[in-house]
């Protein structure tokens, strides 16, 4: 389809192609500058829309799911196996077993994990990874984002639990630990915090003296933004932090928010304009279920459109999204601003992850998704849902 982000119809994303890729190859070789074997695994749940997962594939990723769904998903989208990182509590027996047997990079998370490595061929060879329990504000206290910044995942070191699931591990003589993975998403996303957390999984490398294969730092990053460390940046911080034992290792990165948010825009219009209590209430086809589900953003990377030279206002507007939420309100135009009207359109930047993977079914089914190719023609990349998808597998 040849037209331009203009004339397609609203509310619908956008993917850019182009970014994607660019930032997918630019975390795989700013790593590959300073270590020999890389990994990049893309985090399915940050934004499990086939087509990225098929860009992610086609780019060299690896897929990082976190739960049996995401797992069969990643198999179903064309991941071989052993292109796969099984991490997180809801893996299914049957896919866990499967999965290591077939050469993915499996860590573990729960004790249930830890006995159903029994049922292992006993004639075979197996290697597995472990999640260690990071508090942040234990690592890394600079960087917590409220007092005790504690975490359910991983087995904790201070509690004995990390040593307990060792010592179960060497139980089993036909597995091996061959991973160490550590990964929490920091309010501050600093080089401080990954260079403290390394630190830390190295001393707990050292104190029971693992002999490992690889090193899964997990995600958390930023992606390509002014002012904020680069792919670059973090590379350096793991190459500077790692003694030379440990950079042999295969280094792991689980990004999610750093590939796909910047590869998202998300369109929508004007369609109503009222006036009361000395402001605009400006209603538009977006809603914040679609670009902000957990409803914690205060404003957006954006840019507003006027379809015709409007008249400037002296009271505040209220742009507000499409259902009957009254709290589906996405930002406020200060006074003295051109006015909004029906028509105009409103495009939010930086919006693919933790978004589309995210909004309920509520009111106003899935919205349509367009690619933008690197020729900057647009493609229908999925329907939006009508009652049709709604509907299945429901009696009625
Ligand atoms: C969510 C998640 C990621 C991705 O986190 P970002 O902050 O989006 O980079 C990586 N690894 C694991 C285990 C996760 O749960």
């Amino acid at each position: 389809m040849n037209m331009s982000k203009n004339c397609l119809p609203t509310p619908s994303f956008i993917l850019d192609a182009l970014e994607l890729k660019t930032c997918i190859e630019s975390f795989g070789k700013s790593l590959l500058h300073k270590f020999h074997k890389v990994v990049v695994g893309y985090s399915v749940k940050t934004n499990s829309l086939p087509y990225c997962l098929t860009v992610a594939k086609n780019h060299g990723c690896f897929a990082e799911v976190v739960s049996y769904h995401e797992y069969a998903l990643a198999l179903k989208v064309g991941f071989p196996v052993s292109h796969i990182i099984y991490n997180g509590p809801l893996k299914s027996e049957e896919s866990f077993l499967e999965a290591i047997m077939s050469g993915a990079i499996v860590n573990i998370e729960t004790w249930r994990e830890l006995k159903w490595l029994r049922k292992l061929p006993l004639n075979g060879r197996y290697k597995v990874g472990i999640r260690l329990n990071v508090d942040i504000s234990a690592v890394s206290p600079a960087d917590e984002n409220h007092e005790n910044d504690d975490s359910r995942f991983g087995f904790s070191a201070e509690s004995g639990d990390f040593e307990k699931a060792l010592l179960l591990l060497k139980e089993l003589p036909n597995v091996t630990l061959a991973g160490l993975h550590t990964h929490r998403t920091s309010k501050t996303r600093s080089l401080d915090f990954y260079r403290h957390t390394l630190e830390y999984a190295q001393s707990i490398i050292k104190q029971y003296g693992l002999s490992l294969e690889y090193l899964d730092l997990g995600g958390g990053y930023f992606g390509p933004m002014p002012n904020k460390p680069t792919f670059e940046d973090y590379a350096d911080v793991f190459q500077r932090t790692l003694c030379d034992q440990l950079k042999n290792l295969t280094i792991i990165v689980e990004p999610g928010n750093a590939l796909v948010a910047s590869a998202f825009d998300y369109i929508s219009e004007v369609i109503d304009v009222k006036y009361h209590n000395h402001q605009y209430y400006v209603t538009t086809d977006a809603t914040r279920n679609d670009i902000d589900p957990f409803f914690h953003k205060e404003d957006y990377f954006k840019t507003i459109q006027h379809l015709s030279p409007s008249t400037i206002v002296h009271d505040r507007q209220i742009v507000s999204g499409s259902t009957c939420l009254e709290y589906d309100r996405l930002f406020t135009v200060d006074k003295g601003e051109e006015l909004l009207q029906e028509g105009d359109r409103i495009i939010y930047h930086r919006v693919g992850a933790y978004t589309l993977a995210l909004t309920p079914l509520f009111i106003h089914y899935f919205p349509k998704i367009y690619v933008k190719h690197a020729d900057g023609t647009f493609e229908l990349i999925r329907e939006e849902w009508s009652e049709n998808e709604f509907i299945q597998k429901s009696k009625y």
